[in-house]
């Protein structure tokens, strides 16, 4: 339902500006949430999800210890598997390398997941899961990140919506982005980027945003922003600014 990533230089934390992030999308409804967080600098990272308000989440992430410059979030709307804290996203790989939030729907999960995945372990009902699942797979079948993320795009049912969010533990402060039919923006900071599905839950971070295409995937740095459309080929596209207050 709604998404929101943070990257920033290591001073950054990023659990609270996603959090904070996850609250400005309440309105749009929700049945659960979660966050992903890693730490460059420690080489650690903390997957929380909780049922419910974003609140509860807080509450959660507060009595850990979830620190780290870089981060995903998301808000879900169930529309495979039930909402409970497993089908709450992020969703992770089954070694935890990879980690990704989704919106919209993979019409074609099913047959994806017959197809690819006999097997393999799962933790949850979503049609995400089959996702992240499949990344990891044609990474450990010798691809890179990147080329998996597309392959994976390139196998879904053209039906199919998503807005993604994805990280890799190997790259602790990298986010992977893609998107088709589901709004996702990047957000770019001085020294830090985010990614949001709503300019609104981003509006206290920064007011410059680049906007991503159907079919098109970027990769964002602290400090970077690359993207690519469907044969690869780098895009530039120019930053807009949104005057509007937060
Ligand atoms: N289809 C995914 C799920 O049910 C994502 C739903 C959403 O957009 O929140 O988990």
């Amino acid at each position: 339902c709604g998404i929101v990533g943070f990257t920033g230089s290591n001073n950054y934390q990023s659990a609270p500006v996603l959090l904070k992030g996850l609250q400005k999308l309440e309105y749009r409804g929700y049945d659960s949430a979660g966050l992903y967080v890693s730490d460059e600098t420690t080489g650690t990272d903390q997957l929380v999800k909780e049922n419910g308000r974003v609140s509860e989440l807080a509450k959660l992430v507060a009595s850990k210890d979830v620190k780290g410059s870089a981060g995903i979030a998301h808000t879900r709307w169930a529309t495979h598997g039930v909402p409970s804290v497993d089908n709450a996203h992020p969703h992770k790989s089954g070694d935890g390398r990879f980690y990704l939030v989704h919106n919209g729907v993979i019409e074609n999960y099913a047959e994806l997941k017959q197809t690819y995945l006999a097997g393999v372990h799962f933790e949850s009902d979503t049609d995400t899961e089959v996702a992240v699942q499949m990344i990891d797979k044609f990474v450990k079948e010798g691809a890179t990140t990147i080329d998996a993320l597309k392959k994976l795009i390139g196998l879904m049912d053209e039906n199919s919506a998503y807005g993604f969010l994805l990280m890799d533990r190997e790259e602790p402060e990298r986010m992977y982005v893609a998107k088709q039919k589901s709004p996702l923006l990047i957000g770019i900071g001085a020294d830090f980027n985010v990614v949001t599905s709503d300019a609104v839950a981003m509006l206290d971070q920064t007011h410059d945003f680049i906007e991503l295409h159907d079919g098109e995937i970027a990769i964002v740095d602290p400090d970077n922003v690359q993207l690519f459309d469907q044969t690869g080929a780098s895009v530039t596209r120019d930053i807009f600014h949104l005057d509007i207050d937060a």
